[in-house]
């Protein structure tokens, strides 16, 4: 393997900024229980878990964000932009400017798949995020967190700013393969809510289903601790999980609550890594 990391030497947030918080939802809809397992098409209740977060959550999510004027980063299956066109006008329409990024075709988790399979679905998602929203997107973060050295190539092939799926650094570090170089935004499982709040329908039932509280105080000591670091705050929500009406009263709570720093950056992750590649990368 000829990936290697480098943490940026001497790095600083722009301005007078001393953290950075990005707000990451995985719009998984029906491809999240379709593309774990095919047979879920006829799975009418999953598929319906799934639709709920972008029928019924997304608008009360777009609502939240407009209040607080905090911008978002939306990663859509590539399927589910082409099903749902509403979906994506109402992100491009919101007061916030938000980004759209890559999450897939059908929410596919690399290791399904063989490596032609896997190029065939970059190529394909590529091409419809292009049809559809009429600009190619910036970045992407892996469905079920699936990377591997051949999902590295297919990034490089279509230029991606940006990677959102490691975890070695808690602050804008470079993936270098070969003589290219991406930037990755770390995510952390401690910020996806699945981990806290995971009770799903499929692939069978149970999970966890913990109170909107003990999620506030996950993420808000994470928030304190990247904020004393210096780091940077990214988020895996799931409208069909955080989207839920109380959870969605306590997101409001704790954006509210981080918003109240003037030395947080809030930003989407595009903006982000065009900041870090234009100051940082050679
Ligand atoms: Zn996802």
């Amino acid at each position: 393997m000829n990936l290697q990391t480098h943490i940026i030497k001497g790095f600083h947030w722009p301005r007078h900024y001393t953290s950075a918080v990005a707000i990451g939802w995985h719009v998984d809809g029906e491809a999240g229980p379709i593309g774990s397992d095919p047979k879920n098409k006829e799975h009418l209740a999953a598929r319906s878990m799934g639709q709920y977060g972008v029928t019924t959550a997304m608008p009360r999510i777009l609502d939240i964000h407009d209040d607080l004027d905090i911008p978002a980063s939306f990663f859509i299956p590539a399927y589910l932009v082409k099903e749902y066109p509403e979906l994506t006008k109402r992100i491009s329409e919101a007061s916030v400017s938000h980004e759209i990024a890559y999450h897939g075709y059908m929410h596919e988790n690399v290791f399904m798949v063989t490596d032609k399979e896997e190029d065939d679905l970059f190529d394909l998602q590529v091409t419809i995020m292009q049809e559809e929203l009429g600009r190619k997107c910036s970045g992407w973060s892996a469905p079920g967190w699936g990377v591997r050295e051949n999902t590295l190539q297919n990034m490089f092939k279509h230029n991606f700013l940006y990677d959102s799926s490691l975890m070695e650094y808690d602050r804008p570090y470079i993936l270098c393969y070969d003589e290219k170089k991406m930037v990755e935004l770390p995510i952390s499982m401690v910020l996806d809510d699945y981990e806290i709040y995971g009770a799903s329908l499929y692939p069978h039932g149970g999970g966890v289903n913990a109170t909107a509280e003990e999620g506030y105080q996950i993420y808000r000591e994470e928030f304190d601790g990247l904020r004393a670091y210096g780091g940077l705050f990214t988020t895996t929500f799931h409208p069909c999980i955080l989207g839920r009406p109380g959870r969605l009263m306590m997101l409001k709570r704790l954006l509210a609550y981080m918003k109240s720093f003037e030395d947080v950056w809030f930003a989407t992750y595009e903006e982000i890594a065009t900041y870090v590649k234009e100051e940082f990368i050679r």
